[in-house]
């Protein structure tokens, strides 16, 4: 499962941020993923919440922000976003692209106690 090993290694960073930075407790935890990616948000914080359990995470709110997957088209000369992972332009149809945005995986936010 994508959404299970995404999940594990960023809570495996703010664990270890946690034990680094002698925080007590997280409180919640935002982070952005690309549209490319194509996760299930809700399933990444059931995973989130199942596996922080005994952890200074037990309890944390995961917010995942969703990017945009943004194309820009060396054919037609347009910037456009996509619904889908194809890498063709909406506008033209050309494969002559570059992906702009949509492949992200960052923690963005972070609120903690010490
Ligand atoms: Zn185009």
């Amino acid at each position: 499962m994508y959404e299970f090993s995404l999940t594990n290694s960023i809570t495996r960073t703010i664990l270890a941020l946690c034990r680094r930075s002698g925080w007590s407790r997280v409180h919640r935890a935002m982070i952005k993923v690309g549209g490319m990616r194509k996760i299930n948000p809700e399933l990444m914080s059931f995973v989130f919440t199942a596996i922080t359990k005994d952890t200074p995470a037990e309890g944390a709110v995961l917010t995942v922000m969703t990017v945009p997957v943004t194309l820009y088209c060396y054919a037609c000369g347009r910037t456009n976003h996509r619904e889908d992972t194809q890498f063709l332009c909406p506008s033209c149809g050309s494969r002559n692209v570059q992906l702009l945005s949509g492949l992200e995986f960052n923690l963005e936010v972070l609120e903690v106690e010490f």
